[in-house]
């Protein structure tokens, strides 16, 4: 990646010369140089950032395929058993894949057997 301690090291010598030249052009065009150069950073910092974004994308693509089914998610991957189901509400909302439990009674302790978010509490009837 860019330096830029150096490049503003070189950009602050030929600052120097342009000065003791008394050249105003050259001047004026190290300084625009030097405002690309930064705007040329920025773009190089926000790829890097969309880039890791992506590539996180693509490891979770190759761990995780869910399924929305049966208002949970399930992790359906070729060759390997359904796992699941977990927390539609922790997923959507946080990106976060929580483990959802299963209980066969409801919060007033009557019978219903459901799925109980551990984070959220979302419970949905099995
Ligand atoms: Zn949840």
């Amino acid at each position: 990646m860019i330096n830029l301690k150096d490049v503003d090291e070189d950009i602050r010598k030929i600052e120097g010369i342009a000065k003791q030249l008394k050249n105003v052009d050259l001047l004026q065009a190290v300084l625009d140089l030097k405002s690309r150069i930064l705007d040329l950073h920025d773009d190089i910092l926000s790829f890097a950032a969309e880039a890791q974004e992506l590539k996180k994308k693509i490891e979770d693509k190759a761990v995780y395929n869910l399924v929305f089914d049966n208002n949970v998610y399930w992790n359906k991957l070729p060759g390997q058993k359904t796992d699941g189901p977990f927390c539609s509400v922790c997923r959507d909302r946080d990106g976060k894949l929580v483990r959802m439990l299963s209980s066969n009674l409801d919060a007033q302790g009557h019978y219903s057997p459901q799925y109980i978010c551990p984070v959220c509490k979302n419970a949905v009837k099995r």
